[in-house]
């Protein structure tokens, strides 16, 4: 009697991993995914098949992405929401709010599984690791880019968006907070970068290596990332329209400090310094008067930085282990709610 049942929920549940549906819902439909564009090389067009950086001949739209990969229709119903067809170094505070406070919306309908957003990969992680921050959903919400466009020969862009849609629909997807997916790899998005300009294996956690893969029997995870993200974050977008001024100024030998004066100048809120020099000392004390907040990260890549009594007594903050840009991202939204140096330090400690 016990083995009957216990087999053909096995087989149920090897059928819902294989078709990537979110639950066997009683009516057998598949689970809604809600798709965002905002453009990047998956949707560029290039006028060269061979020529994998010369992408400037427009971009497809979403029903283009969409119609090109009829595979989709078997994993899920795809609904769009369009918020833009740029770059990914045009994204700014208007577009992020608008992604994220569209995806707070969807995600709260109960019918929706799961979000997926293409993106350009040249600044990704920032907008992944604004998401993990302000989406206030338990529900897998996976960004997906290319490194080769539309029209390349050999193109990586309809693999990694048909994985991306089958992360987006697993149900062991959810509470992992924001995730990246490229060249089968899934990474969580407080701990992934760039890491090449042009390699279809680009994105990497250096310290910490990827959550898990998309193969093509099954969504494989393997861990889960600590720290507060999503549905546990502090922070709120539904009522910003705006969001701080942050800038990120880079050290090395001799480097001049007129960089932290202008922008000191130009209104900025934030500074994070990818590592420093002797010679900002006096541009950082004068900064800190005006009451802008400084963040010291490094230029390294990979590890945390680790204050000296003396920086964090004057009140510069460490930034972890997050690289400058995301650095940034995270001060912005801790400007919205306080200037104090511990309580920024509380932020950085815990996302
Ligand atoms: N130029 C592109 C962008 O960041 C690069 C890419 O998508 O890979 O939008």
């Amino acid at each position: 009697m016990q083995r009957l049942p216990s087999r053909l929920r096995r087989a149920l549940a090897f059928l819902c991993f294989a078709t990537a549906a979110t639950s066997c819902a009683a009516n057998g439909a598949l689970p809604i995914v809600k798709l965002f564009t905002t453009g990047g090389t998956i949707q560029s067009k290039g006028a060269h098949r061979g020529k994998l950086s010369e992408y400037n001949e427009g971009r497809v739209t979403p029903q283009e992405l969409i119609d090109d990969l009829p595979e989709l229709k078997t994993v899920a119903q795809l609904e769009v929401v369009e918020i833009a067809n740029i770059g990914s170094g045009g994204m700014n505070a208007d577009l992020l709010l608008k992604l994220a406070k569209g995806l707070n919306a969807e995600l709260a309908k109960p019918g929706v599984a799961g979000a997926i957003v293409t993106h350009g990969t040249g600044t990704l992680e920032e907008t992944a690791y604004f998401l993990n921050l302000t989406v206030k959903s338990a529900k897998p919400v996976v960004v997906v880019g290319a490194m080769r466009p539309f029209t390349a020969i050999s193109r990586d862009g309809p693999f990694n968006l048909y994985n991306a849609v089958r992360v987006a629909a697993t149900p062991e997807a959810a509470g992992k907070g924001v995730m990246v997916l490229l060249n089968d790899t899934i990474h969580a998005a407080r701990f992934v970068t760039k890491n090449s300009t042009y390699r279809i294996e680009t994105f990497v956690a250096r310290e910490l290596g990827p959550l898990g893969f998309a193969d093509s029997d099954r969504i494989a995870f393997y861990r889960t990332p600590l720290g507060r993200h999503t549905a546990a974050s502090e922070f709120d977008v539904s009522k910003l329209e705006m969001l701080p001024a942050v800038d990120v100024v880079y050290g090395y030998q001799e480097a001049s400090a007129a960089p932290i004066e202008a922008l000191v100048a130009a209104g900025a809120k934030g500074i994070v310094l990818v590592d420093s020099s002797p010679s900002f000392a006096k541009a950082i004390a004068l900064a800190q008067s005006k009451g802008v907040v400084v963040v010291q990260s490094d230029r390294k890549g990979s590890g945390r930085v680790l204050l000296s009594e003396r920086s964090a007594g004057r009140g510069i903050i460490s930034a972890d282990n997050l690289n400058g840009q995301k650095a940034r991202i995270l001060l912005r939204l801790a400007l919205t709610k306080t200037t104090e140096a511990k309580e920024l330090q509380r932020i950085f400690n815990e996302y």
